[in-house]
């Protein structure tokens, strides 16, 4: 006490409200009637997470501990993969497929410019030039375009499974086995989605998954996942996130610290035993009805379902004309309608250095213009799916 001056404690409190814009944010996520988020819900009954907490408070082993390897292996066998490392987050996992890949300066990456920040960075921070291709009418980058955009130097794909709804996988393989380029896929929202039945994993060299607590699966905190078939990037990948540790003794390359909590593996163990399958059901229960409703509206727009692909609807998303009126009366009527996101990624501020501009990626621009995503998760009823619908009915009649 009494070693900062009133003044500059202000500017420490102005610098923190402006900063760390968290705490006001989670206040708003919890008041509405209709919420996106439903963390109080899910964990309502935290008994058994907090009684396995009380023995790894017994154990001691809070990094990487047993209950990491346990995590690792159900979910790489779920996943059908060989290999599941768990990591700090989402954005770490693509970042550390990157590098584990080989990927940095001078390379390019394919990508799309309709994503969250964390693909563009994850490639940004490598070195590597991220190369866009704009998406189609699915939010997904649109494969056909691939190729035009591949070079000499491109060295990865990073297609994205936009909102939990598989990309055009097939289309992706079969460009990557035909120029020898991996896919090192974002599949952070698409935990549980399939295409022909065959879990997404198996169309990509790793795909990475995001544990945050507003995903799919879920933890008390940050934590990410990728999964692979291939020895060496497994290998590599277990290295970079530990310091580049062979042993306790011996640093084989100087790298990073991004390793999975034990805390955030007994959470998501839990979760993939006793929720996953209904967090899922419950989306894809709740979208399909969504999508047999809003087909009454003209002025709203949903992409076209392929029956092909199993979407687990992290997101709920479609056009909606008059989208940011729209959303101003549904959350007047206390609806928490969200908008992901508004500025796509090559006109972004971050992204001057790429020199894009507008018109650039015109699906991309028009989506970002025009979408909006509604609550669909699984605690939400019909009543409250219906009060929803009616209220957007209620807004078009008024227009
Ligand atoms: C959430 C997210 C990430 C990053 O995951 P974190 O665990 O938050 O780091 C990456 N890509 C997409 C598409 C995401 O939605």
């Amino acid at each position: 006490m009494g070693i900062y001056s009133q003044s500059l404690s202000k500017e420490l409190d102005t610098l923190k409200s402006s900063t760390n814009f968290y705490p006001t944010q989670y206040q708003l996520d919890n008041v509405r009637e209709i919420n996106h988020n439903y963390l109080l819900e899910q964990f309502q009954n935290p008994e058994p997470i907090l009684d396995q907490v009380r023995d790894l408070i017994k154990r001691g082993d809070y990094t990487l501990g047993e209950v990491v390897d346990e995590f690792e292996r159900v979910f790489s066998e779920q996943c059908g993969a060989a290999f599941g490392i768990g990591v700090g987050s989402g954005t770490d996992a693509l970042f550390l497929a990157l590098k584990a890949t080989g990927i940095g300066q001078g390379d390019e990456v394919i990508t799309t410019p309709y994503t969250f920040y964390a693909t563009i960075s994850a490639i940004v921070r490598t070195g590597a030039k991220p190369v866009f291709v704009d998406i189609g009418k699915d939010y997904n980058i649109n494969a056909e375009r691939i190729p035009d955009a591949i070079t000499q130097q491109t060295k990865a794909i990073m297609p994205v499974h936009w909102s939990g709804n598989p990309c055009d996988v097939i289309k992706i393989k079969d460009i990557s086995e035909h120029y020898k380029i991996p896919i090192i896929a974002d599949a952070c929202h698409a935990i549980g989605a399939t295409y022909d039945s065959r879990k997404i994993g198996e169309f990509a060299d790793i795909s990475c998954f995001s544990l945050h607590p507003l995903k799919n699966l879920n933890v008390w905190g940050d934590g990410g996942v990728m999964i692979t078939d291939n020895v060496a990037i497994a290998d590599n990948v277990m290295k970079l996130r530990n310091h580049g540790l062979v042993d306790r003794d011996t640093c084989e390359r100087f790298a990073y610290n991004s390793r999975l909590d034990s805390l955030q593996a007994i959470v998501a163990n839990y979760l993939i035993k006793h929720q996953l399958q209904q967090t899922t059901d419950g989306r894809v229960y709740n979208a399909a009805y969504l999508d047999e409703r809003l087909k009454e509206i003209e002025e709203v727009k949903i992409p076209d379902r392929n029956p092909l692909k199993k979407h687990v609807f992290h997101l709920y998303m479609g056009e909606f004309k008059h989208r940011d009126e729209l959303k101003a009366y549904l959350l007047k009527h206390d609806i928490d309608a969200k908008v992901h996101y508004p500025i796509p990624m090559h006109l972004q501020p971050a992204a001057r250095f790429l020199n894009h501009r507008v018109g650039d990626f015109p699906m991309a621009e028009r989506i970002a213009n025009n979408c909006l995503s509604l609550p669909v998760h699984e605690f939400l009823n019909r009543i409250q799916l219906d009060r929803m619908i009616n209220t957007i009915k209620d807004f078009y009649q008024k227009v």
